[in-house]
């Protein structure tokens, strides 16, 4: 087979964008994918809407590496252009709370097929269920797949993203060779994961979603906060709100459990809650405290708060007393739960760690070590909170990198 300018790996939204941008140079691209489709991540994001990004983008949203680095890359196509970028391919655009960018269509997809218009038009070359399974540095690189075939190219950038959720492809397998090329790893784990509680209850409410503020408790200090939706499931806890505390809890899980505290009344004081319990005890004294409890809570807690708060859901609502009452509005404020796990590589959004960017050129992505290599994406130590941040990075890093600057070979 002729060679190429550039052999891009993964066609994920990193390696998307690289083949378009290196295409756009004038490159002879390949871009090769294991997947029998294009951006099969992708696809799932956003819960299939894709929150492509975030209008109030900052470096402290990001992780891992060293913040310079990612504002580098960042500045060079930051939230600003990737919002005429995606206009410019057809894509109308949407804002949501706290500053989320979503398609128009709500759909992924969309996302997808403009990439894949513009990949077909500026002529990338494009491979698919196409499993590379090494990459050797010669006078030129030779990319082998284990179906056999071997592709030829002068640069190679490797976009194969971390592991998280490897069902969609992302295996880990750029960071074995980066390694093997003589990269350093930093420790990889899984961020934006859901939760394994030690209690079972969460188990009994499982399907139960609640709009609460959690504060994450380790050795009696506050280690993290986040507002939003926790949902309970049968392993323990998941939801936006809960996975954006696990990256805290991962660092504080080897010394002991940790607690969340769950508040499902953030917007009342303990005293403003008591008061509309006492109302809601008042309005229905003769049934029971649980179905006086039905405006109040979500029906698959109310028998698992009474019994946590230790009084019985059974009692007539009118003989709860002042106390009882005080104990129930403290669990509804401070809801106790043990973290003693985080799920899986499979169940996560985005890995942590990866190569070390001190060994990559901030403002190219090329490697300080290896001549003609570059990387994008989530394989680099970088990683973003929830909110659009972690695609936001893809693109960036997709696009400095797709411009294979520093190496005209
Ligand atoms: C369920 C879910 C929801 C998410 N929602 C959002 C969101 O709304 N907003 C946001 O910003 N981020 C979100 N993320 C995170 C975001 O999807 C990732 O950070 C992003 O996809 C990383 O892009 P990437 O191109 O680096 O890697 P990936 O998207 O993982 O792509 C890597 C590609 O490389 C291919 N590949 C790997 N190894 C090989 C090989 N040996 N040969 C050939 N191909 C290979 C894989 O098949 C894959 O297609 C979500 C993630 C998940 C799992």
């Amino acid at each position: 087979m002729s060679k190429r300018d550039v052999v891009i790996i993964g066609a994920g939204p990193a390696g998307i964008m690289a083949a378009i941008t290196a295409s756009e140079q004038g490159r002879r691209v390949q871009l090769i994918e294991r997947n029998p489709q294009i951006g099969r991540k992708l696809l799932s994001t956003g819960n299939g809407r894709c929150n492509l990004t975030n209008v109030e983008l900052s470096i402290d949203r990001y992780h891992g590496a060293c913040p310079d680095f990612i504002r580098s890359a960042i500045s060079r196509f930051d939230q600003n252009a990737t919002i005429d970028y995606f206009r410019s391919l057809g894509l109308l655009l949407k804002q949501e709370d706290n500053g989320r960018i979503f398609p128009r269509t709500n759909q992924a997809s969309s996302v997808i097929e403009v990439l894949e218009r513009r990949l077909n038009a500026n002529q990338v070359e494009l491979a698919l269920k196409a499993q590379v399974k090494s990459v050797e540095r010669g006078e030129n690189w030779t990319i082998s797949l284990i179906d056999g075939r071997t592709f030829t190219s002068t640069n190679i950038l490797i976009a194969t993203g971390g592991r998280a959720a490897h069902q969609f492809g992302s295996t880990g397998d750029g960071l074995f060779w980066a390694r093997k090329l003589g990269h350093t790893l930093t420790p990889i784990h899984a961020v934006l994961v859901p939760l394994e509680t030690v209690e079972t209850w969460p188990g009994d409410a499982a399907g139960t979603k609640i709009e609460a503020r959690t504060q994450a408790m380790a050795d009696g200090e506050v280690i993290g906060e986040s507002t939003g939706d926790v949902l309970f499931t049968r392993y323990g806890v998941s939801g936006p709100s809960v996975m954006a505390l696990a990256r805290r809890i991962a660092t504080a899980l080897p010394s002991g459990p940790v607690t969340l505290c769950i508040d499902m009344f953030s917007d009342m004081s303990e005293a403003e809650l008591d008061r509309v319990l006492s109302d809601i005890l008042q309005s229905a004294p003769a049934g029971t405290l649980s179905s006086a409890m039905i405006g109040l809570l979500p029906t698959g807690l109310i028998d698992i708060v009474c019994e946590i708060a230790e009084v019985d859901g059974s009692a007539q609502a009118g003989r709860i007393t002042d106390a009882q009452r005080l104990k129930l509005t403290d669990k509804l404020k401070n809801l106790p739960i043990t973290i003693d796990k985080l799920r899986p590589f499979k169940e996560a959004q985005v890995t942590a760690g990866g190569i070390d960017s001190r060994e990559i050129k901030a403002r190219t992505m090329q490697s300080k070590l290896v001549d003609r290599l570059y990387f994008a994406g989530e394989v680099i130590d970088v990683d973003g909170d929830s909110g659009g941040y972690n695609l936001q990075w893809a693109w960036s890093s997709g696009r400095v990198a797709g411009l294979l600057e520093g190496n005209e070979g």
